[in-house]
């Protein structure tokens, strides 16, 4: 992976290059950010940067042997670890040795991928993934066992939010003192659930949102035209894989928007019998496509009514249907209510994630937004 194939983040890349050129590389690096962000490519590229045996002043060469390894994602002296869960072919004490071939498979298929991309390609959708301390313990055994080459050896964590307590304090010591040559790099979408203990073992490089300039030139680059490009790189709130789904999928956000267009004009309302519907509906969603969905109500309600990008036509068909029935909202969105009903839909996300009621929690968030929507009306 070379840094020129990531999209944007000029600082951040430079920040990296110059570390590496420093010899200044601390041995336990936490390379976090919101999800969707570039941290797995970007501790790809970085990890083949150190050890490129010809690299350039802001790239690795591309063409040496160890260069050829990282692009075939088969360098030799690289760990990966990862949450599982279990599936069909292993139904039992799931590992991350037992899916190396499809995390190897992902890599070489996609940059940037979700939790929940990574277990619909394993076929677990809907199951609790973690890093157990099977893993953690199979890592430190290599570790000691290992006889190093001249080169780096890195483990790359990949959610550390979701390492078991267990897991966790069996790294403990390797992440303070790794030996020789070995660099950890986490990756993680939720720094604030990390364990101290991890975080407090590791240096903070935080991988900031992309512009929306960077991801509208991705987007042109992947063949998108002109106004969906533009359009998914407003809304996507700087994340790459928010702005790739809202490009490539775009059936099912269409779906978001309009629960989200009936369920705002159900909340002004204040009818129990228009909300119920739109809950009912939205709370037979699967739980992942809920938080989905959620976020995109978030993204759309920040982005179209408050945003300032009223002015801005939106142009991709996705947001020409909703844009309209939306607008009429926003002389009901006003500075002092605008945060309060953000916070409601935050509240509402972070009770599905903790697994909630879906009915309950939507039926709560509807009746607090009527009342915040209503508020000028009255
Ligand atoms: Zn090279």
């Amino acid at each position: 992976m070379l840094l020129q194939d990531i999209p944007g983040l000029p600082e951040t890349k430079q920040k990296l290059l110059q570390s590496a050129q420093r010899g200044n590389i601390a041995h336990a690096q936490l390379f976090h950010g919101s999800p969707g962000s570039s941290q797995l490519p970007l501790a790809l590229a970085y990890a083949q940067y150190l050890s490129c045996e010809n690299p350039g002043e802001t790239d690795s060469c591309g063409q040496c042997k160890t260069c050829k390894q990282f692009s075939h994602f088969n360098y030799p002296d690289i760990h990966y670890l990862f949450p599982v869960a279990t599936t069909k072919r292993v139904s039992s004490k799931p590992t991350c040795a037992a899916f190396q071939g499809e995390w190897q498979e992902l890599l070489s298929r996609r940059l940037h991928f979700s939790l929940n991309d990574w277990l619909a390609h394993l076929g677990a959708e809907n199951k609790q993934a973690m890093i157990r301390t099977e893993d953690s313990l199979r890592l430190v055994e290599q570790l000691n066992l290992k006889s190093f080459g001249a080169g780096y050896h890195f483990v790359i964590l990949w959610l550390p939010e979701l390492l078991h307590g267990h897991a966790a304090n069996k790294l403990l010591k390797s992440l303070e003192e790794p030996g020789n040559k070995t660099v950890f790099i986490l990756i993680s979408d939720r720094v604030e659930s990390v364990l101290q203990t991890i975080t407090s073992r590791c240096q903070k490089v935080h991988i900031p949102r992309q512009s929306k300039e960077a991801l509208k030139q991705h987007l042109l680059q992947q063949g998108h035209e002109e106004p969906t490009a533009a359009q998914a790189a407003l809304l996507a709130n700087g994340s790459l894989l928010e702005a790739e789904r809202l490009t490539n999928q775009s059936e099912r956000y269409l779906e978001y928007a309009e629960l989200f267009k009936d369920w705002m004009r159900a909340c002004y309302s204040l009818q129990v019998g228009k909300i119920l519907p739109t809950v009912e509906a939205f709370s037979q969603w699967e739980r992942d496509r809920q938080k989905e969905a959620l976020s995109f109500f978030m993204q759309t309600f920040q982005q179209l009514l408050t945003g300032g990008v009223q002015q801005e036509i939106p142009q991709h068909p996705l947001f020409q249907r909703v844009y309209f029935d939306l607008s009429r909202f926003a002389p009901f969105v006003r500075p002092d209510n605008t945060g309060a009903i953000y916070e409601v839909l935050e509240e509402a996300l972070s009770d599905l994630s903790r697994n909630g009621n879906a009915k309950i929690i939507m039926l709560d968030a509807s009746l607090r937004i009527s009342r915040f929507l209503r508020k000028k009306a009255a």
